[in-house]
């Protein structure tokens, strides 16, 4: 029996210092607070991700193609002006030379895409060219196919017009056709960017004739994204021939676009 009261003083005396060691009171506030930290953590995790998705909305990059027209060597070879159609126009020609700087078009047109280009970036956008160099052969119909196949929010096509009046100036939008049954769905989209691109060049005092649908353009009927075409003055017109070449005005003109398509994008 003194043996059993041994055992038994044992036991009781250890289980009174494991209670003490445990502490059950306080375990338990312990056990709360690391639930509720718990609980707090998911929500810091939840609001993170919130936070990130929002910021990915805002920080949607768009993209925009860039075409600089023309290259330094025409290709005449045909190619449809549309997807299926019979008519045939020459894939990509070199485009006018400057009356006064006798500068090629397709070198004028690469120099304001680069501005351009920058411009946008600066602003956030992602941004494609079509050609950066002179010496590509890469037709009207296959600028348009690379930005439908890159799925480009907005195309900018950069060219300059010449006339035999050498009076003529001032720059033009041009857009695809409203009715035309190739660019009927990007009609409206390409529009309302033109329209914003004018309002830019207008308050900046930019010289311009107007928006022209134009529904016999290669580069715009094998378009499935929305494109504009800006043709920037006249290198037929001495003073405007000049006028472009002019670093100064040239970014001028390139701010006025960069900040329509902007405005454009704002409002989707
Ligand atoms: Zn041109």
């Amino acid at each position: 029996m003194k043996k059993y009261r041994v055992l038994v003083t044992i036991i009781i005396a250890m289980g009174i210092i494991l209670i003490g060691q445990s502490n059950p009171i306080n375990n338990f506030y312990k056990s709360a607070g690391l639930i509720s930290k718990g609980v707090n953590q998911g929500e810091e995790v939840k609001k993170d991700n919130k936070e990130k998705d929002n910021n990915d909305v805002k920080e949607k990059k768009y993209l925009i193609c860039i075409d600089p027209g023309h290259q330094s060597k025409g290709d005449p070879n045909p190619e449809s002006v549309a997807p299926g159609s019979s008519q045939k126009k020459a894939r990509v020609s070199s485009g006018a030379t400057g009356v006064s700087t006798k500068k090629p078009e397709y070198v004028l047109n690469l120099e304001a895409s680069i501005v351009l280009k920058h411009i946008l970036e600066g602003k956030g956008y992602e941004v494609i060219m079509t050609r950066e160099t002179h010496d590509v052969n890469i037709s009207n119909a296959e600028r348009a196919t690379l930005a439908n196949e890159k799925n480009a929010d907005m195309v900018v096509r950069i060219h300059a017009d010449s006339l035999d009046n050498s009076s003529k100036t001032g720059a033009s939008i041009l857009i695809p056709g409203k009715n035309s049954k190739y660019t009927s769905s990007i009609y409206e989209e390409s529009s309302k960017c033109a329209e914003l691109i004018k309002t830019s060049m207008k308050s900046n005092a930019i010289e311009l004739n107007g928006i022209f649908e134009r529904d016999d353009l290669t580069g715009f009927n094998w378009s499935k994204v929305p494109v504009v075409l800006v043709e920037m003055g006249f290198l037929s017109n001495y003073n405007e021939d000049q006028m472009m070449s002019n670093p100064e005005y040239q970014r001028k003109l390139m701010q006025t676009i960069a900040d329509g398509v902007e405005e454009y994008f704002k409002t989707k």
